[in-house]
C-alpha cells in the first residue's frame, strides 16, 4: 500500500521517543466566558492527555512507529499493525485533531475574516454569516461525536466547503485540506452549555482565531500547483511534530 506523505506544516518522522501533550497556547481562563475555565481545564489536561497516553500505549511494542509523527499515523492506516489499527488511528486522530483545535482559538479571538479568505468565503457560501449558518448546522446535526471544519477542495479551484467527522476523523483523508474545525463531543461543551450543542456552536465564533486561519489559506495557496499527486497531503499548519 503507497504511504501518504505529509506536505508542510507536520513532518511525517518525529524525534523517537512519547508523544507529547503540547502545552495550551493561552491561560485556561483566556477564553472566558465563551468557553469557560474548567471545561478548558478539562478538555486540554483529561481528554486530549487521554488521547497521548493511549496513543504511547498502543505504540509501546512498535518502536519503528513510535517515530512517526500522529498525523502519519492518522494518514497511512494500512501501515499499522492489524491489531491496533482502530486504537491507534481514533487515538492519533484525537492528538492531532486537538492540537489544531487549540490553535484555531484565542483570547482576542471572533470577529470576520478580511483578505482572500474573507473574499473566499463571500464567493463559495454567498456571505460570511451563510458560511456561519452553515457550519452550525452541520455541527448541531452531526449524530454523537465528532467535528465540523471548514475544509478547502485540492481541485475545483480549491473551493471552500463544510464537512463533519465521526469520532476523530480528518478531512485529510478524504484529500480535503483542514482550514477550521469544531470540536462536537460533548466533553466541549456539557459542562457549560449542557446539552445545547447550538448555543456552544453560536458562542464559538467568539473565540475563533481568523489570523491564523487566513495565514492557513494564503499558505495553502502558496504551496497549490507545487503536487497534483493524490497521495501528498497538503497541510498549511504551523505546529509540528504531533
Ligand atoms: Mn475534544
Amino acid at each position: 500500500m503507497a504511504e501518504i506523505m505529509i506536505r508542510e506544516g507536520s513532518a511525517a518522522t518525529r524525534p523517537a521517543g512519547k508523544q507529547l501533550l503540547p502545552a495550551l497556547p493561552y491561560d485556561h481562563a483566556a477564553l472566558e466566558p465563551h468557553i469557560d475555565a474548567r471545561t478548558l481545564l478539562l478538555h486540554h489536561g483529561k481528554h486530549h492527555a487521554s488521547y497521548v497516553d493511549n496513543l504511547n500505549t498502543a505504540l509501546a511494542a512498535y518502536p519503528d512507529l513510535q517515530t512517526r509523527s500522529a498525523l502519519w499515523l492518522l494518514l497511512n492506516p494500512g501501515k499499522l499493525p492489524q491489531g491496533m489499527r482502530a486504537a491507534i488511528r481514533s487515538n492519533a486522530g484525537g492528538h492531532v485533531n486537538h492540537c489544531m483545535f487549540w490553535d484555531s482559538m484565542s483570547a482576542k479571538g471572533g470577529g470576520a475574516p478580511t483578505g482572500p479568505l474573507g473574499d473566499a468565503i463571500e464567493r463559495d457560501f454567498g456571505s460570511f454569516e451563510l458560511f456561519k449558518e452553515r457550519f452550525d448546522k452541520a455541527g448541531a446535526k452531526l449524530f454523537g461525536s465528532g467535528w465540523v471544519w471548514l475544509v478547502r477542495a485540492r481541485n475545483k479551484g480549491g473551493k471552500l466547503g463544510v464537512v463533519t467527522t465521526p469520532g476523530h476523523g480528518n478531512p485529510l483523508e478524504q484529500g480535503r485540506t483542514p482550514l477550521l474545525l469544531n470540536d462536537v463531543w460533548e466533553h466541549a461543551y456539557y459542562l457549560k452549555h449542557e446539552h445545547r450543542r447550538a448555543d456552544y456552536l453560536r458562542d464559538w465564533w467568539r473565540v475563533v482565531n481568523w489570523p491564523e486561519v487566513a495565514r492557513r489559506y494564503e499558505r495553502f495557496e502558496h504551496s497549490a500547483g507545487r503536487s497534483s499527486d493524490a497521495k501528498i497531503a497538503r497541510f498549511p499548519w504551523t505546529r509540528r511534530l504531533f
